[in-house]
């Protein structure tokens, strides 16, 4: 027993309740984007209903009620990674946070000499904007390989550190393409050990959704994840920050909003964290996306957690008795997330991708936008199956089904 039950989980998706060529959906792509709950959609609608207008600097009754509601998802998503909602800045997506610390952090504070230590796990979004940063500020970047295992190179992490020269160590929490969940408190804590100046970045894009979270926990001074892997809306990321290392940052977009005073001259800039938040800000997409993090407490992440780790124990398995498939990352479950990347021997993952998804079975194929990691798994691509919570045992059955039957279409 879990404590959740994805059959009466599932009834709250919408969007999950449809046939694609003929067949059930089976939605096996949460890692790219996740389906949405019925009080999301009726939090975003209750705001386009009642009380649509802009927040904060209204008298009215309606901009109370939406900046409270605003004020009030903040406050729900700083409670759900234990972060402090004057650090929780709402961006576009994640990538945008990454690029907020990229502009405003990173090309201010490093240069010559500096080292940036990131990962060739990283999706692209934790790499091109340091990579952008670098040209322009002239620090050096470094990368942590990846092993056989789909681990982090403990070695070479330590051998890079050693240097005292790291001063922004960026590392995703867990892997979107194998899956691997980082020791990210240990290796943050490394960083420091060598140099008392570093700051960490931690992409949660894909462990905020799947995993209890605490920013503290993790020893993250910049936690960056996106609200459509985890219920919400699109058009919505969250930078979840350390108040004290935002405070002292200029900002990174800028205009209405984000200052106190304007002259001709010049301007003052607000406090943190609406500094942050030029311009009318995401506001439906930030409600839904405080109506996502209290449907998910409501379930509990650590049931969300343990009914992945369920899947995986059977997924992973039966994944490998198909002949001809390997399954890349960590095979045990614990040390993993439920976003499962394979190969299968003489096929191509768009075809799989095409023709599993002619039996009803949504899966990616593709780079993952992390080219990197995918290159050094020997391919340019991979099939990936994702796993969220109202993904059921049978869907496994559905995938593995699908899989034959390919196999079999293409005589493989
Ligand atoms: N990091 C990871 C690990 C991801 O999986 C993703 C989304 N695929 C991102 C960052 C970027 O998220 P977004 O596209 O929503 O900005």
């Amino acid at each position: 027993a879990t404590g959740l039950d994805a059959r009466t989980v599932r009834k709250d998706f919408p969007g999950l309740d449809r046939e694609v060529h003929g067949k059930p959906l089976v939605y096996l792509d949460s890692a790219a984007t996740s389906q949405t709950p019925r009080p999301v959609i009726d939090a975003m609608a209750r705001y386009y209903e009642h009380f649509n207008s802009n927040v904060h600097r209204g008298v009215h009754a309606l901009a109370e009620e939406s900046t409270e509601a605003f004020e009030g998802a903040r406050h729900a998503v700083a409670r759900f990674v234990g972060a402090d909602p004057r650090g929780v800045v709402f961006t576009k997506n994640a990538t945008e946070a990454f690029n907020l610390v990229a502009y405003s952090w990173a090309r201010k504070r490093l240069g010559p000499g500096d080292v940036l230590l990131s990962t060739q796990m990283e999706h692209h979004a934790n790499l091109v904007p340091w990579q952008l940063a670098a040209q322009d500020a002239g620090f050096e970047l470094a990368y942590v390989p990846v092993t056989d295992e789909g681990e982090l190179d403990r070695e070479r992490f330590d051998e890079i550190v050693a240097s005292g020269r790291v001063k922004l160590f960026a590392v995703t929490a867990m892997s979107n393409v194998v899956g691997t969940i980082n020791p990210v408190a240990e290796l943050a804590g490394a960083v420091r050990a060598a140099n008392d100046e570093a700051v960490v970045v931690v992409d949660g894009a894909q462990s905020v959704p799947h995993l209890p979270t605490d920013q503290s926990a993790l020893d993250a001074d910049f936690l960056c994840f996106s609200g459509h892997k985890m219920l919400g809306p699109t058009g919505v990321g969250v930078l979840a920050a350390r108040p004290e290392v935002l405070d002292p940052m200029p900002p990174f977009l800028s205009g209405g909003e984000m200052i106190t005073n304007v002259t001709l001259e010049g301007a003052e800039f607000n406090e943190i964290p609406y500094r942050f938040e030029a311009g009318t800000p995401v506001i439906a997409e930030a409600i839904g996306l405080g109506a996502a993090v209290e449907y998910l407490e409501r379930i509990g992440m650590s049931a969300v957690r343990a009914h992945e780790v369920a899947l995986l124990q059977r997924a992973l398995p039966a994944l490998e008795e198909v002949e001809g498939v390997t399954v890349h990352g960590p095979r045990d479950p614990e040390r993993r997330g439920a976003a499962v990347s394979f190969s299968v021997a003489g096929l191509h993952p768009h075809d799989i991708g095409t023709l599993v998804d002619r039996e009803g079975v949504a899966v990616r194929a593709g780079h993952h936008c992390a080219k990197p990691l995918v290159r050094s798994l020997g391919s340019a691509a991979t099939t990936r199956a994702s796993f969220y919570l109202y993904n059921t045992e049978d869907e496994i059955d559905a995938l593995i089904a699908a899989l034959e039957a390919t196999k079999r279409f293409f005589d493989v």
